[in-house]
């Protein structure tokens, strides 16, 4: 017999409740047959319903060992589909040149880590539909003016739609979680490059939040930045107040001060 007992390292809380499982599945919107890539399926809560739609090309990627062997004898068919290893050490260009939609009720240690890889395949990344915990969830989608604004929900936002679909209580996990979850989709928008130098947006966005109470004056002070752009009316405000399109045309300032400064 093949059991998983659950590991608190690899964030392993495994769903019950299969009504929620159904649900979270049907949330994943396809216009055709995709690429589909569940992340950490576990004992197959999702994978089950994901391998009844006939528009998802599924595509496993499991770190635990104890998972994969479970996987295999219940899923025999599903054997060929599934990369054993860390999703964040997995190059998705080997696993596919298309476009990919990726699910998973993520393991919650490792969401932001996750969202960083997506963000640096946002080309290849079409949709996510994640269970997160909640306060994370929240976070992602919030926008400017609230104090959990923040890198990723400025980073994520560039490229992609984000909508909360709904909470998800302790109680319909084993073993249960000492925190809310949330499921939300992340929907690529019709942005396909920035106006302005994506390296340089990353970093002016991390280094504006790095030291969020401070005002941009300050807190981009490593930046250096020349008097032109330090007049700037954005420079009075902390990171918290700019919206993505505010920090998209602080960049593109950033980026001609600099340009200005190498001709001279
Ligand atoms: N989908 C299952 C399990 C969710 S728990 C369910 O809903 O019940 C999170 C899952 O992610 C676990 O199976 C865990 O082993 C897996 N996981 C943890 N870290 C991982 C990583 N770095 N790469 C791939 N999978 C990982």
């Amino acid at each position: 017999m093949t059991v998983v007992r659950p590991k608190k390292f690899l964030g392993q809380h495994f769903l019950k409740d299969k009504n929620i499982a159904s649900k979270i599945v049907a949330s994943l919107q396809l216009k055709e047959k995709s690429f589909v890539l569940e992340i950490g399926p576990g004992t197959g809560v999702l994978t089950e319903f994901l391998s009844q739609r006939p528009d998802v090309d599924l595509q496993l990627a499991e770190i635990d060992r104890e998972s994969v062997a479970y996987l295999k004898v219940h899923f025999p068919h599903l054997t060929p589909r599934i990369h054993e290893g860390d999703f964040l050490e997995m190059n998705l260009n080997d696993l596919t040149n298309n476009k990919i939609h990726i699910i998973g009720n993520f393991p919650y240690n490792i969401s932001s880590q996750i969202f960083f890889k997506i963000l640096d395949h946002h080309d290849q990344v079409e949709q996510v539909v994640c269970m997160l915990q909640k306060e994370v969830a929240d976070r992602l989608a919030e926008k400017e003016g609230s104090k959990t604004y923040g890198i990723l929900s400025v980073l994520l936002q560039a490229f992609y739609k984000i909508e909360l679909l709904y909470k998800v209580p302790p109680g319909v996990f084993y073993p249960p979680p000492n925190v809310m979850s949330a499921v939300i989709r992340l929907l690529r928008n019709e942005r396909t490059r920035l106006s302005c130098d994506e390296v340089l947006f990353r970093k002016v966005v991390k280094q504006s939040f790095q030291n969020r109470r401070k005002t941009l004056r300050n807190a981009l002070k490593p930046l250096n930045l020349p008097d032109s752009v330090l007049k700037h009316p954005f420079m009075d405000k902390r990171a918290e107040q700019l919206s993505v399109e505010n920090f998209i045309s602080l960049t593109t300032e950033i980026e001609k001060s600099r340009g200005a400064s190498h001709k001279i």
